[in-house]
């Protein structure tokens, strides 16, 4: 029987992880669940029911695995949590700094109904944190490294969009060539915050806005653009659209380190991506995910986890023969 799997919040990463199953052989998708009006959500997939979200706790024994898809800012602290309770559930909860919070609320909860949680699923966090962690284990004497892009950043987008006299805007973040180089290099280069990545922002002005005005906002806006050299391009509304309505994004994750009794060798561990669409690659990472957490779930684990408590393995729709015969 196939892994019968529930999507909550239908946006960019519910598409996506939609998308992701049909890839899938061993899973089907059984509903999606919206806050909004479901008559207004129209999803691909045929044979799946599209349900107000008040109705999930009456599919309890329909769902083996229930993805949420939910916001990191408000919705995820919530909705994992609630229903953690009530399924397997796996999120890509991605405020690196609350983390530990969400886990502790999950794992509480996921107790409490006999279920697996599975938090933080994506690629950062996700697969950066896993090659990070695999990195630093092999290679405990060295530095770390990551860069991000080039990709669009929504936070940044958003920020920009909030300035006086912009109509729309996306912003993408570029890590700086001659840094990377440097890692490569083995030169173990220390890194500020501008040396390691610049920002490109594409903006729509509203009508007679002062563009000088707007662009000078924009360079010295706190947290977001004042530590980094950030270009600002003004466009048209039709150019945006053709040019930047893409969600692309990717990075590297890197570690130098040295072996050798007096540390004589060097080595360097390198991790890229490069993803035309960062839902879609991300609810990727979540279906398989999914797999491991219905696995778990099977064995009569419960609690919360994270990528690092899954065993590789977990993750394939091959058995552990096929693997051993196949990818060793
Ligand atoms: P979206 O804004 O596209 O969707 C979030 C939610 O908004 C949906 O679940 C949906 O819930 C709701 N929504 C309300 N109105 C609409 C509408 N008109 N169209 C679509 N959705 C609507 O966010 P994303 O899917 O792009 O991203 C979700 C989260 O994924 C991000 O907050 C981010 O934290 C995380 N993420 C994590 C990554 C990682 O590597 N770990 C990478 C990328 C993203 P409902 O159906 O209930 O209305």
């Amino acid at each position: 029987m196939s892994i019968r799997i529930g999507i909550l919040g239908y946006g960019n990463l519910g598409r996506g992880v939609e998308c992701a199953i049909k890839q899938n052989p061993d899973m089907e998708l059984a509903a999606v669940f919206t806050r909004r009006n479901p008559e207004d959500v129209k999803i691909l997939t045929e044979s799946a029911a599209v349900c107000a979200l008040a109705e999930a706790e009456n599919w309890k024994d329909k769902i083996d695995v229930m993805i949420l898809c939910g916001g990191s800012a408000t919705d995820l602290p919530e909705q994992t949590p609630v229903y953690a309770k009530l399924f397997n559930v796996v999120d890509s909860f991605d405020t690196h700094a609350r983390i530990p919070e969400h886990f502790a609320n999950v794992d509480a909860a996921a107790k409490e109904g006999g279920k697996v949680g599975l938090i933080s699923v994506g690629w950062d966090p996700g697969m950066f944190s896993l090659n990070r962690m695999y990195a630093n284990a092999i290679l405990p004497q060295g530095n770390d490294y990551t860069f991000w892009g080039k990709g669009v950043s929504q936070g940044h987008s958003d920020a920009i969009r909030r300035v006086e006299g912009v109509k729309d805007a996306k912003q993408y973040t570029v890590p700086v060539e001659e840094a990377l180089k440097a890692v490569r290099d083995g030169e173990n280069p220390e890194l500020t915050t501008r040396q390691k990545h610049t920002r490109e922002c594409y903006v729509v002005l509203e009508e007679g806005a002062d563009a000088k005005k707007v662009e000078e906002e924009i360079k010295n806006m706190p947290n977001y653009f004042a530590d980094y050299d950030t270009t600002v391009h003004f466009i048209s509304e039709e150019e945006l659209k053709k040019e930047h309505s893409g969600i692309p994004h990717g990075g590297f994750v890197l570690r130098s380190g040295k072996t050798g009794w007096n540390e004589e060798n060097a080595h360097l561990i390198e991790y890229s991506l490069k993803l035309d669409s960062n839902p879609e690659f991300t609810s990727s990472v979540i279906v398989a995910y999914a797999r491991a957490a219905y696995r778990l779930a099977k064995e009569g684990q419960t609690g919360c986890k994270t990528v690092f408590d899954v065993a590789p393995a977990y993750l394939s729709i091959k058995s552990g023969e096929e693997l051993r015969a196949h990818m060793l």
